[in-house]
């Protein structure tokens, strides 16, 4: 099939416009946007969505675990899917670019694809992802659509289970039924997402594309060190089993340590816990959250192990002993070489500068690489500031990204 569309691009008035309107659901008073997964204005923002698929001619699709979608269908109805989107959920008082630009891009690609009438041997999805930012479970709606969400998932003890189940029935979404969401791999060619970079990498060297080459691996870790409730005054100094200076000392060396050894590497104490937390009396618990990051999985693998002998070695300095606890690992996700090469083409072809990225915050990306073909493009944040009503992308930058995007569709439905 050969398809001679090599001028055709994204009406971007329309863009703009269904962006300053979806802007305008969860808005907070200093300009953010609070649309958290499952909430009065997720599910606000989700029945506009559904409004502007239909409103396209597009078919509405939605799944068991929440996923809605919009379908240009291809006239052979065996034919597979090539999708792409992204979430339109946010944290609380985040941006306006995070997530929304992914799905609104890609309709908005779908649109012109339609308009112009052209005849594709795929069909083309674009997919709003249930609760990517992890109100209630991080990727809870890429896991459902890869079959990967677990009973813990939906169990999960640092969560309301109650409330968390409370606020699925509301949204349609049956917890029995949840399974019923995975997809069939040999039905799908890929998954592409439009995202914005998070970072200020593109900003700084001047890029206008990132063509995203891996996501981090990440891995969470509880560290329960143990002492003993003691007099703080009276206990002497060297009798005294203080967990929180143990914890401490931990959190000190394992910057030191990651700084030194692992520059690409990344781990953060964001959570702790002291008991029995009073002034005169000395922590018999230091409970800390632990994550570390890195774009090679051997390289994290040994980051854990060096962190977990890193703790007990500041457990025995203060005659501790520390529990170590695995909470979460997710893997390196590496994009898929023929499409990044593709992004690549499509980049050379509309002269836009690009340079490869490696993507250290997670995307629905990385639950759906391991699952089909799968890549990602970014577009630069300037400031790098994301996850705040600060965020800002330029409009020409994502309007950018867009046309790359609804071309590097055209080329991968062509050779379908
Ligand atoms: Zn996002």
């Amino acid at each position: 099939m050969v398809i001679v569309v090599q001028q055709l691009a994204i009406n971007n008035r329309r863009l703009k416009d269904d962006f300053n309107e979806l802007a305008n659901i969860g808005t907070t008073v200093g300009g953010g946007i609070s649309r958290l997964a499952l909430s009065n204005e997720d599910l606000e923002g989700r029945a506009w969505f559904a409004n502007r698929i239909e409103e396209a001619g597009l078919l509405v699709r939605d799944d068991e675990v929440g996923n809605l979608s919009g379908v240009l269908p291809a006239h052979q109805r065996d034919a597979r899917t090539l999708l792409m989107g992204s979430h339109l959920d946010t944290v609380l008082n985040g941006g306006k670019y995070d997530g929304t630009i992914g799905v609104l891009a890609a309709l908005e690609c779908l649109r012109t694809i339609k308009e112009a009438g052209l005849e594709l041997p795929v069909h083309l999805e674009v997919i709003n992802f249930t609760d990517e930012e992890g109100t209630w479970q991080s990727f809870f709606g890429s896991l459902g659509f890869t079959g990967a969400l677990q009973a813990k998932h939906l169990n999960d003890a640092e969560v309301d289970n109650g409330a968390f189940r409370a606020a699925l029935f509301r949204a349609g979404i049956r917890p029995s039924e949840v399974h019923r969401a995975k997809r069939r791999p040999a039905d799908l060619v890929g998954y592409l997402e439009l995202h914005i970079e998070q970072s200020e990498t593109l900003a700084l060297a001047e890029k206008q594309i990132g063509i995203v080459t891996k996501i981090v691996g990440r891995s969470t870790y509880n560290f329960n060190f143990h002492g003993e409730a003691t007099h703080a005054a009276t206990t002497s100094r060297y009798k005294q089993r203080d967990a929180l200076q143990g914890a401490s000392r931990f959190i000190t060396a394992m910057h030191d340590m990651t700084h030194a050894d692992y520059p690409e590497g990344v781990v953060n104490c964001g959570d702790i816990h002291v008991k029995p937390g009073a002034y005169n009396v000395v922590p018999e618990l230091a409970s800390l959250q632990v994550e570390c990051r890195h774009h090679d999985e051997s390289i994290l693998s040994e980051m854990e192990s060096r962190l977990i002998r890193l703790a007990q070695d500041c457990a025995k300095a203060h005659h501790l002993t520390v529990i170590v606890q695995s909470v979460l690992r997710r893997p390196v996700a590496i994009m898929n070489p023929h499409m990044v090469d593709t992004i690549q083409a499509v980049c050379d072809e509309q002269q836009r500068t690009q340079m490869p990225i490696i993507s250290y915050a997670g995307h629905d990306t990385q639950i759906l690489s391991p699952f089909v073909p799968s890549a990602m493009i970014f577009v630069p944040s300037q400031g790098g500031i994301s996850h705040s009503p600060r965020e800002y992308t330029e409009w020409k930058d994502i309007e950018a990204g867009a046309n790359v995007l609804l071309h590097i569709i055209l080329k991968l439905a062509a050779e379908a």
